[in-house]
């Protein structure tokens, strides 16, 4: 059994931060995630990408955010159980919880937060003969690292923002030739992004194909080519290394619907005027996972609610213990050894 003062169920950038506020309030965690690495989204759908508006970073990759983040807690030494989605909540005479992975593995604390995200990714996938042949063969729903792609041919499927940011990045001196089809002419892409798809087509750096599905899938091992059928019925047979059916991701809260706490459209209500509590005692919920009147499902705002979010599991494991917020300017950053 790991024993802990907060047990943070996900490793996205939510639960990585509360290391650290919880750190200096000297309390420890233990964080478990169902992917088998640190930094939720940030690492496992956009490393690549560069995000605007952390404060004091004018630009930052999702990735190099995940890194520093990983930096910042190293003081304070938490506990990972990576790979391994927790199913299972319980609540001791007590009052502690013990929070158990499918696999088994045994957590013990007092407080547990749930920084859970939009819960366990899963993409939307075509309905193709011969899709799961070519899975990681060539056709993949999730692009980690654009490298991959580099001077090789590359179908994009898709309307909306990832298909068409992925084509303009990947058209840009990456990939050494980009498809994008899509089965309407209208995008649901930001309006610049689809601009841009236009300007690049025209200069012949995307091949843009509308009003079109991929249809089928040819090659023996690895993917050799994709047929494209137009609305018209017109067919035609593109020969490439990669298909990147980039069709959106599903969120699925999982086993965590299950755990008595109030739900409201697939995410945890809190006392968002408090503490981000739920209506379980000592059951709070931080970032993407939660809800509240005026919610912000952005990086900074978790941010925010981890660090209000410690001061009340502080309170609950230290009842008789007085708190006084100190500036880390002043207090520095004392870890644990
Ligand atoms: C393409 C894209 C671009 C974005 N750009 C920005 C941006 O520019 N600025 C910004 O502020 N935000 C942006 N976001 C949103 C941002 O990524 C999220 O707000 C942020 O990731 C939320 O962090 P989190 O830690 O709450 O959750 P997540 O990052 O979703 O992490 C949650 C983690 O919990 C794990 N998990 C879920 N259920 C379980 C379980 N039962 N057991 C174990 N683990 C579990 C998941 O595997 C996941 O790793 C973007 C999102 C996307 C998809």
């Amino acid at each position: 059994m790991i024993q802990t003062d907060i047990i943070i169920i996900g490793a996205g950038p939510v639960g990585l931060f509360t290391v650290f506020e919880a750190g200096l309030l000297k309390l420890r965690c233990h964080l478990i995630d169902a992917l088998p690495q640190a930094g939720g989204q940030c690492a496992e759908i956009y490393p690549k990408k560069p995000i605007y508006d952390i404060p004091a970073y004018p630009e930052i990759l999702a990735g190099d955010l995940v890194d520093n983040l990983l930096k910042q807690i190293e003081p304070f030494n938490p506990g990972f159980t990576l790979g391994e989605p927790a199913v299972d909540i319980k609540e001791t005479d007590d009052n502690q919880f013990i929070v158990t992975t499918k696999q088994g593995t045994q957590h013990q604390a007092p407080v547990v937060a749930i920084a859970g995200g939009l819960g366990v990714f899963v993409p939307r996938k075509p309905p193709i003969p011969e899709l799961k042949k070519f899975e990681d063969k060539g056709v993949a729903y999730i692009i980690k690292d654009p490298e991959k792609y580099r001077d090789q041919r590359v179908v994009i499927s898709g309307g909306g923002d990832s298909a068409l940011d992925w084509a303009i990045y990947l058209a840009d001196g990456i990939a050494s030739e980009v498809t994008l089809v899509h089965r309407s002419e209208s995008f649901r892409a930001h309006p610049d992004s689809v601009q841009k798809v236009i300007d690049q087509s025209t200069l012949g750096n995307i091949k843009l194909i509308t009003n079109a599905e991929v249809k089928q899938l040819h090659g023996e091992k690895n993917l050799k080519g994709v047929e494209v059928c137009q609305k018209d019925g017109f067919g035609s047979l593109i020969e490439t290394d990669h298909w990147l059916p980039l069709f959106g991701l599903t969120p699925k809260l999982g086993p965590i619907a299950n755990w008595g706490l109030d739900i409201e459209k697939n995410a945890i209500k809190v006392n968002n005027a408090l503490d981000y509590a739920t209506n379980r005692e000592g059951i709070y919920a931080i970032g993407d996972v939660n809800t509240y009147p005026g919610k912000l499902k952005l990086i900074l705002c978790g941010f925010h609610e981890a660090t209000v979010m410690v001061q009340s599991a502080f309170k609950r494991i230290y009842p008789d213990k007085k708190n006084v917020l100190k500036y880390t300017t002043v207090n520095g950053v004392k870890g644990f050894e």
